[in-house]
């Protein structure tokens, strides 16, 4: 199963990644955790992709297609895979299309997080970041011990582009950029809304429910 989890800055798509990824065996493949890791890792990608992000502008879309195109072509992806925050602009759609084509595959749904931005700000202004990729919330979901990992035990860390003016600008990227996907999805049928308001737990058995027609 070939699935792509799309929704704005904050809806909850890692959150639930993490929960669909152990559930049916999928790699979980977070272009934003890629891009971190190079960063901190101060690779050529890492420095080219820093300034965008912090700002919380979307990095040129030939660095993202570059990425995607290696990490789809690995063997972990040949049983299938999920997408969490790519494509984010059209011409990442198309890249997209092509590589699996090429490779003789398809997507299989696209599962659209649906959060109103008044929620947004909340879950991104209180977001803490592990390393390994986990996120919690200081309110809505706090590790066991304060300012640490549950699964790695790592020191939590507030994302740079997680504060107010960087979060203003993501959302305003996002309605112009990554928003227009949700129309060309639900033109390919492939689209299926998510009610990303409720608490984690019953958003995550709604998508259970919807990949079951899938396989
Ligand atoms: P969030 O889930 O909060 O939206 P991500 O971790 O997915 O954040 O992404 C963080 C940042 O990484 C984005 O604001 C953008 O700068 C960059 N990024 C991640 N994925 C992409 C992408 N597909 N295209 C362009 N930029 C991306
Ligand atoms: P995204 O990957 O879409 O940017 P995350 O999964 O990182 O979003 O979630 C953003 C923030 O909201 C995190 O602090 C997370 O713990 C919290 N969160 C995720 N899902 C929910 C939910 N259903 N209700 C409340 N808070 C949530
Ligand atoms: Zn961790």
């Amino acid at each position: 199963m070939n699935i792509i989890l799309l929704g704005p800055p904050g809806a909850g798509k890692g959150t639930q990644a993490k929960k669909i990824s152990e559930n049916c065996s999928l790699p979980h493949i977070s272009t934003g955790d890629i891009l971190r890791e190079n960063i901190s890792n101060n690779t050529p990608l890492g420095v080219k992709a820093k300034s965008y992000m912090s700002r919380g502008e979307l990095v040129p879309d030939e660095l993202l297609i570059t990425i995607i195109k290696e990490r789809l072509s690995r063997s972990d992806c040949s049983g299938g895979f999920m997408l969490d925050g790519y494509p984010r602009t059209i011409p990442q759609v198309d890249a997209l299309q092509m590589i699996l084509t090429e490779s003789g595959r398809k997507m299989d749904v696209v599962l659209n997080i649906d959060v109103d931005d008044e929620e947004l700000i909340k879950r991104l202004s209180g977001r803490r970041m592990c390393a390994c990729g986990t996120s919690y919330h200081v309110d809505f979901n706090p590790p066991e011990k304060e300012g640490f990992c549950d699964s790695c035990k790592g020191k939590l860390y507030q994302r740079e582009d997680d504060r107010a003016e960087a979060i203003r600008n993501r959302l305003i990227v996002y309605k112009k950029q990554t928003q227009p996907l949700i129309n060309y999805y639900t033109k390919k049928a492939l689209l299926r809304r998510i009610d990303g308001s409720k608490d984690i737990s019953a958003i995550f058995e709604g998508i259970k429910k919807v990949l079951e027609n899938y396989d």
